[in-house]
């Protein structure tokens, strides 16, 4: 069992051709709302690609709560734990520009309330064979679980904040994008970055867009993984896809080439496809795509 204890948001995502200047109003082409988060994201990845999967976290007493708590459950993650608290939800709102760019307002809402696990909470961790993090929580509340003994912890140090010592020192597994790699070590390498890493955690994978993965770990396996050559039209949550998977091989005992082929395969199939969970694949898809 895998448990996530991570962020829920709505995404209110605009499409236009330009993102307004400060003072000025335009016209959108079309409006969506999907549910997104890191948290949330990788809980979905992980129970599409084959785990049991528990979501600690919360959402607001507002209309999109109950739409956040329903997409969680429909991808088949246990939403026991996952907590109402007065207020709004966590909200990211994107304005799509034409050509793709994006920019990015994250509001953390419930998100922010969230505190470390006690009770039931950290016995769900304690008994997990890996526990996924991410920082869209408060700091404090993902070293707490972070430190609960029993699991592999699996961090994706995203977004890039430097991570307190208390932390590093319970994390196995650091999976940060090459910009996050080079933000957390100064090394803008991606290959010397990952070495620095593994001065702070025993095993580090490093991912490089349409370019794949790096691989390392302190027993001095060192491997590098090519990205499947797709046509991606849409990369929202590769990463948070990736990282779900990976955290499914590690926990059926894949060895760390074959977790890195099922995670860059899942990945690949994400990025063919429009949204984030929306394009999350499900596990006879990555099983075929590695036949
Ligand atoms: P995001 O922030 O969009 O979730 P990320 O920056 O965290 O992504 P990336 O390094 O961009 O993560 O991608 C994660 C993994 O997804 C890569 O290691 C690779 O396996 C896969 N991937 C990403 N882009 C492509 C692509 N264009 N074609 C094939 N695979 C891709």
């Amino acid at each position: 069992m895998i448990s996530v204890f991570g962020s829920a948001n709505m995404d209110l995502v605009a499409y236009v051709a330009q993102a307004p200047k400060p003072g000025e109003t335009l016209t959108g082409r079309e409006f969506r709302t999907i549910p997104g988060g890191k948290g949330a994201n990788q809980a979905i990845a992980a129970a599409r690609a084959g785990a049991d999967v528990a979501f600690l976290g919360a959402v607001g007493d507002d209309a999109f709560g109950p739409v956040l708590r329903a997409a969680l459950a429909e991808a088949g993650v246990e939403v026991a734990a996952l907590r109402v608290v007065p207020g709004p939800s966590g909200v990211a709102h994107i304005v799509v520009q034409d050509g793709g760019d994006n920019s990015i307002i994250v509001v953390p809402g419930a998100n922010g309330a969230v505190t470390g696990p006690v009770g039931r909470d950290a016995e769900i961790i304690g008994r997990s064979d890996a526990l996924l993090l991410q920082l869209e929580l408060p700091m404090d509340a993902v070293v707490a679980a972070a430190q609960v003994p029993g699991t592999e912890v699996i961090l994706t140090p995203a977004p890039a904040v430097p991570l307190p010592a208390e932390l590093l020192e319970t994390v196995d597994l650091l999976v940060p994008n090459e910009h996050e790699a080079a933000a957390l070590t100064g090394r803008d390498d991606p290959r010397d970055a990952l070495e620095a890493l593994l001065d702070l955690v025993p095993e580090a994978v490093v991912t490089l867009g349409a370019r794949g993965a790096l691989y390392g770990s302190r027993d001095g396996t060192r491997l590098r993984e090519a990205a499947v050559p797709v046509r991606a039209v849409d990369t929202t949550a590769a990463g948070d896809t990736f990282a779900g998977a990976l955290a499914v091989a590690r926990t059926e005992g894949a060895d760390p080439a074959r977790a890195l082929r099922f995670a860059s395969a899942a990945a690949a199939l994400s990025v063919q496809r429009e949204g984030a969970s929306t394009s999350m694949p499900h596990r006879h898809e990555i099983d075929r795509l590695l036949e």
